[in-house]
């Protein structure tokens, strides 16, 4: 079956939509073909049908990692926002790939389980924090996944263990192969949930102490050097406030890149690449960068 016959049976594709209306950045290209599976049947059809195109498949999630290029992303976009279930169940939380990692944080503290109190204000979805192993306020996906069930290109279910995802600092063992996440299972540890939802909220409030959240943004934007904070770096190298475009170093926390107003991924990239040469020139550091950069170059 081709992908328009999808749409004809009630998947929602799209043609030629601006992906800046999904990103964090508010920045990006079109997708040639954006669509939102609602659950694994229609996912696994999609895959089918995309094959059978001969398009090729970006998935993404709530895009608030990632830098589109401008000139977008050529085949079939798909983004897993409709398929967001998450259950409770005794000391585990089991969350589809396209719920927010912020609910799904607040649905287990609301039942009483502790471990992902760190992930209450990550703007992403679960999958992409699995694939990014986010983590914040000392704690990390890794720290409370138990397992995650992958959809591979061809449709083939996998469910892997904690230990096979290979977990490190912002990486995870889906960074190298093709499949996509649609389920993760975290173990949780019975706690007292006031006190629970008291960190919650209490890391909520540093985070908008802290961060630019007034502004779009995709986070902080490298990696952290061993030994290093970047913010500081970028601070002691005069680079805080620096603006290319619409894209300006935030003058709140410096390993943020906020978009003013009307900034475009090229201004972006532009700015990270001034920053990477400055950085290098400066103290020999080359900084990787922790945001995704992806779409036609
Ligand atoms: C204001 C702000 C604050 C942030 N704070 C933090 C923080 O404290 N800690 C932190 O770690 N991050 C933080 N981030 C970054 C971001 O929220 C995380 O990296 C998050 O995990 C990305 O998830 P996402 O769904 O938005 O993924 P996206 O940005 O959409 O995608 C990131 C990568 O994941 C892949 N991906 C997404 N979903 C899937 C899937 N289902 N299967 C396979 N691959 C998938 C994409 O292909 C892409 O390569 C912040 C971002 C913002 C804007």
């Amino acid at each position: 079956m081709k992908l328009h016959d999808l749409k004809a049976q009630g998947l929602d594709l799209q043609e030629n939509i601006p992906l800046s209306r999904y990103t964090f950045t508010q920045t990006g290209g079109p997708a040639e073909y954006l669509a939102f599976p609602k659950s694994l049947e229609e996912l696994r059809a999609v895959l089918a049908a995309a094959r059978e195109d001969g398009l090729p498949i970006t998935v993404i999630g709530n895009a608030s990692n990632l830098i589109i290029r401008d000139k977008g992303i050529k085949g079939l976009v798909l983004i897993l926002t409709g398929m967001n279930e998450i259950k409770v169940e005794d000391s585990r939380v089991r969350a589809q790939a396209g719920a927010r990692i912020i609910d799904t944080s607040f649905a287990a503290g609301k039942a009483g389980l502790s471990g992902l109190e760190f992930a209450a204000g990550i703007p992403g979805s679960v999958g992409g924090a699995v694939f990014m192993n986010a983590g914040a306020y000392g704690g990390e996906t890794k720290d409370c996944l138990e397992s995650a069930t992958v959809v591979t290109r061809s449709g083939e279910l996998k469910t892997y263990s904690n230990q096979e995802l290979n977990f490190s600092y912002r990486h995870s063992l889906l960074q190298e192969n093709d499949e996509i996440v649609i389920e993760a299972v975290f173990a949780l540890k019975k706690g007292d949930k006031a006190t629970i939802l008291d960190q919650m909220n209490y890391l909520n409030a540093l985070r908008s102490y802290k961060q630019p959240l007034e502004y779009p943004s995709c986070g902080s934007v490298f990696k952290r050097p061993v030994g290093h904070f970047v913010g500081p770096m970028l601070i002691a190298a005069g680079l805080q406030g620096k603006q290319i475009g619409g894209a300006q170093v935030s003058t709140k926390h410096a390993g943020f890149i906020v978009n003013k107003g009307g900034a475009t991924a090229t201004d972006y990239l532009n700015l990270i690449h001034y920053i990477q040469k400055t950085i290098k020139e400066k103290d020999g550091i080359a900084l990787q960068t922790e945001v995704r950069i992806i779409g036609e170059e």
